[in-house]
């Protein structure tokens, strides 16, 4: 399916509502129904009628089938965050006894989940380097059930091998294993425009379309994408259950996000490189860290794997002290300092501010670590202001 005829007019039926171009916010609860027969098929399978908002609602309904498409997935849910797509795609998949292989330093939410919820369920979580996918194969045990990626991750930025994940995950000759483990991936780096985890294999995608989809910072979402059947069995039971779906409102913001997505992810990966560039030279940056450059030790599997690399990377900055690195932090004008990313606005996060003050220590690359995300400014105005907080050091 061609991008433009997605983004543009799949799932817009456009003469169901005064050929507006731009689609309504069905902004109801409920749905009224004129036949007895209607509402009853309408309780025998919630997924088939807009009965109620916190299931079907046209306006999601329209972005669902777009979202689906951009992954190349079969069906997809929205919901009201990324962290609440990782939840329900986790939880609808486990039961009491089983084991998680996740790679190492997964998005904190998901970790969270990991380490001080599914515990008191039982549910265990071993993590792995999962730059190396032997590491997986060595963790799996009989009760391993779920197979959890991150690639590149938006921390570390290690890159899985999704085609040898997959295809490990799916063998059944494992010593005394019966079934197959199920893989789930998040995909946010990316987004589905420059990377497609189903592709190669991967069982479930998702993504906080807090960043590009959304792509304009003013609204927080996610998306699960996957195959009929398990999408449907999730809708019918967690995502019911849980009331974890995005609003019609969000739902519009986001298809309003998704007409310039291409061109914005385009624009960003261009400034990207630009600002990578001018950093690698800098005589105060260690290194920088990002998949697309050269001298990154994956960029073969980068290049392999994902059609872009987008806005996101990180830099060691060289500092003695902790005080120079929050001069240079406090000395940008433009770039401002806050989490998230995939907003129109570049934006900084040094690593020292998970750390209290007493701690730094300069030999920790981690401590001089910032993490940048490049907006939509051009590259010239984001180096003038890099450059006035390396001038404030
Ligand atoms: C932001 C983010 C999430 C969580 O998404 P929210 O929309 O903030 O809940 C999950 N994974 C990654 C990699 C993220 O960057």
């Amino acid at each position: 399916m061609d991008l433009s005829y997605i983004l543009n007019e799949l799932g817009e039926n456009r003469e169901e509502y005064f050929n507006a171009v731009a689609p309504p916010i069905i902004q109801t609860s409920n749905f009224a129904f004129n036949k007895v027969n209607d509402l009853r098929k309408a309780f025998e399978n919630e997924a088939s009628a807009y009965l109620y908002s916190r299931g079907k609602n046209p306006t999601l309904e329209i972005l669902a089938q777009k979202l689906a498409a951009l992954d190349g997935g079969e069906a997809c849910l929205v919901f009201n965050s990324g962290a609440g797509a990782i939840f329900t795609a986790v939880l609808a998949n486990v039961k009491s006894g089983d084991h998680i292989i996740s790679i190492e330093k997964p998005y904190s939410w998901a970790q969270n989940l990991f380490n001080k919820i599914l515990p008191r369920f039982n549910v265990t979580t071993t993590y792995v380097d999962g730059r190396k996918t032997e590491n997986f194969e060595k963790a799996i045990r009989l009760n391993t059930s779920i197979i959890y990626l991150e690639t590149p991750n938006s921390w570390t930025f290690h890159i899985q091998n999704l085609k040898e994940i997959a295809r490990l995950a799916k063998e059944k000759n494992l010593p005394g294993r019966q079934k197959s483990i199920l893989t789930i991936c998040d995909n946010s780096y990316c987004s589905p425009l420059y990377q497609k985890p189903l592709e190669f294999g991967i069982d479930l995608v998702l993504q906080s379309a807090t960043k590009y989809i959304g792509g304009h910072s003013d609204l927080v979402a996610g998306v699960l994408c996957g195959t009929s059947q398990m999408i449907d069995k999730i809708f019918q039971s967690e995502y019911m259950n849980m009331g974890i779906g995005t609003t019609p409102f969000n739902a519009w913001l986001m298809i309003r996000g998704l007409r310039t997505i291409n061109i914005r992810l385009e624009k960003i990966s261009d400034t990207t490189l630009k600002v990578v560039r001018y950093l690698k030279q800098h005589e105060s940056v260690e290194k920088v860290i990002f998949p697309f450059d050269e001298d990154f030790p994956q960029f073969k599997l980068a290049k392999e794997q994902m059609k872009g690399a987008c806005g996101l990377f990180s830099f060691i900055i060289k500092a003695k002290t902790i005080d120079e690195i929050e001069r240079f932090c406090e000395g940008l004008q433009h770039i401002l300092m806050a989490v998230s990313w995939g907003g129109h606005e570049s934006l900084i996060i040094p690593g020292c501010a998970s750390i209290s003050k007493k701690d730094f220590d300069p030999a920790k690359a981690d401590h001089r670590m910032m993490r940048m995300y490049v907006g939509l400014e051009e590259a010239e105005y984001l180096i003038a202001d890099l450059e006035r907080g390396f001038g404030s050091m």
